[in-house]
């Protein structure tokens, strides 16, 4: 019976949005506590040159190792500390030890000159008026070249101070800190103001790479239009999500300068990136 059917669908379905509804609840009562508790780790994935296919630097990724449920990825609990504010706590947790982590590295390994470290940050993380003072107090303590430090901004759902985000970019910009835009042209990533950042690469999505060298012509179409914009704006253009060797050299030919994805490494503990 087609409706029977349907109406067991659609329990199922509530009781899958009651129990998604649930876990957020408890999510953002224990992350307070998972910061105070240090239970935040960073993962490190590699960002290779494609000209040289050598690493240039890592992009520091955020995980939550959650006493009962395992080691979250930041879909698990980003959403949630947007939300509640507790992203500038965590966002500064992220800056300090991705920067820390830097200076591990450098000093481990004196012939590594230049290495960067890409620190992802939302817009919301930006409003924040302490952002930019945090940054840096946190580059002189740890002795980061500003440099060094790449941040990726991705835009999210909580816009509101469109005006201060732009400035706090500025003023970041100003410190000799690199900007990226992260996520660019999906979900909220806008290009309405894409001209008044200072920014100096553009990420392309792995959903626009997925494709590349199929049978379709579209995607190549797109990432090509994408790489041609980027450099007439005088960005460097790192690609995300790449996987096969395929996408490797299509993104080669199409004039990518940078590339990363599981092709050449995961997100990586300290000690593996370091190796
Ligand atoms: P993102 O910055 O666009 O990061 C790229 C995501 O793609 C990462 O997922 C990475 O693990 C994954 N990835 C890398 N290479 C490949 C590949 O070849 N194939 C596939 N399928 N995936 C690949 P992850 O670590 O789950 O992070 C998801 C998003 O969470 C990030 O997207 C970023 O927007 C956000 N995020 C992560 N860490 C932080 C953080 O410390 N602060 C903030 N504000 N956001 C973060
Ligand atoms: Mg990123
Ligand atoms: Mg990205
Ligand atoms: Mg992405």
């Amino acid at each position: 019976d087609v409706k029977e059917t349907g109406r067991a669908g659609a329990a199922v379905f509530d009781d899958q949005m009651q129990r998604k509804a649930t876990q957020r609840m408890a999510t953002k009562t224990h992350l307070g506590g998972a910061l105070r508790r240090n239970e935040l780790r960073l993962r490190f994935q590699p960002i290779m040159d494609l000209r040289t296919d050598a690493p240039v630097g890592f992009e520091a990724l955020v995980r939550w190792e959650h006493p009962q449920r395992g080691l979250l990825s930041p879909s698990e609990f980003l959403p949630v500390a947007e939300e509640s504010g507790l992203i500038v706590d965590l966002g500064r947790w992220v800056l300090e030890n991705a920067l820390r982590q830097l200076r591990d590295w450098e000093s481990r390994l004196p012939d590594v000159r230049d290495l960067s470290i890409a620190v992802n940050v939302s817009t919301r993380q930006l409003q924040d008026p302490g952002c930019i003072s945090f940054t840096e107090e946190t580059l002189a303590l740890t002795g980061v070249d500003p440099r060094r430090l790449h941040l990726e901004i991705t835009e999210t759902t909580l816009m509101g101070d469109v005006e201060a985000a732009i400035r706090h970019m500025t003023q970041a910009a100003e410190l000799g800190v690199r900007l990226g835009i992260d996520d660019f042209w999906v979900g909220h990533s806008s290009l309405s103001y894409l001209h008044r950042l200072p920014a100096h690469t553009l990420k392309i999505d792995k959903s626009f790479i997925q494709d590349l060298g199929g049978t379709e012509t579209r995607p190549t179409l797109i990432v090509e239009t994408i790489i041609r914009l980027a450099h007439a704006l005088g960005l460097d253009v790192i690609a995300e999500g790449v996987e096969t060797e395929t996408q490797r050299a299509e993104l080669c030919r199409l004039g990518s300068d940078k590339a990363q994805g599981y092709l050449w490494a995961r997100p990586l503990s300290p000690d593996d990136a370091l190796a």
